[in-house]
């Protein structure tokens, strides 16, 4: 493991890492390894791949400006649920970086669920709240809709799709937010009668080129500035088959 090449990593946005977070990484980086030999978890497999595109792109929305105060939030113990979360990104590096966090794992794919349970139990995460179900049926569910202050979502699908998972979850004035390629404008210029039906407003859009590569990430992030009508989300799979 190059623990210093993570270290530096994470300096070149602006974090640095104690010995006990380098640690965890490490153990979770293992975890991921020992995992994807028995299920489909990530392609990227080489440890710098990881560090890049998986660790430090998770916490990429560090480099949002910072009107918001979205790290002072998160170190002031924000609820924040990541929906379509996988093999746990963004939500563990953003969990590992940020313990204070109150942190919820969604997926529809029990078996993931699974490996990040034994994630949390290693790395001595006993907080974080895992739910298996589709974001369609649990963001009608009391105690989860309209409960965050910060979703996030990366690689779940189109922007109105995504939007119809993830802001019901948002209480009023907070964030949703998507991590979305250079290709986000397009996706962003579909969204409008999405953003008004949900009731969601850009605030910002970003892009960064990861520390040392050529892999950019763009970030939106969107407000939540009313109370979502309760038709939304619509039925399982509609979102995705007929989006708004
Ligand atoms: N967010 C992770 C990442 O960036 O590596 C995983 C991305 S993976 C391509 C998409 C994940 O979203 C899968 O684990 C899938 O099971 C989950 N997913 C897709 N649709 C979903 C839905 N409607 N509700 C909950 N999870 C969903």
């Amino acid at each position: 493991m190059d623990d210093k090449f993570l270290r530096d990593s994470f300096d070149q946005i602006g974090i640095e890492l104690t010995d006990d977070q380098v640690s965890k990484f490490d153990k979770y980086y293992n975890l991921i390894l020992e995992k994807n030999k028995v299920m489909n978890l990530t392609k990227i497999t080489d440890y710098h791949d990881a560090v890049t595109k998986h660790f430090v792109d998770s916490l990429s929305l560090v480099l949002l400006d910072d009107d918001i105060s979205i790290i002072k939030r998160f170190h002031n113990g924000a609820l924040v649920i990541d929906v379509g979360t996988g093999a746990g990104f963004p939500g563990i590096p953003l969990k590992i970086v940020f313990p204070e966090i109150r942190l919820t794992l969604l997926d529809s794919v029990n078996k993931k669920l699974d490996f990040l349970r034994h994630v949390c139990t290693e790395l001595g995460f006993n907080d974080v709240n895992i739910i298996h179900g589709r974001a369609e049926d649990i963001a009608h569910i009391k105690g989860k809709r309209e409960t965050f202050d910060f979703c996030v979502s990366r690689a779940v699908g189109n922007l109105e799709t995504l939007s119809e998972y993830c802001l019901p979850f948002v209480k009023k004035n907070g964030f949703f937010i998507s991590y979305k390629s250079e290709k986000a404008d397009e996706e962003l210029s579909l969204c409008k009668h999405a953003f008004s039906e949900l009731r969601g407003k850009l605030v910002q859009e970003a892009t960064f080129e990861l520390p040392y590569s050529d892999i950019s990430r763009t970030l939106l992030l969107i407000m939540k500035t009313g109370n979502t009508p309760k038709i939304y989300p619509r039925k399982a799979g509609t979102p995705s088959r007929n989006p708004l």
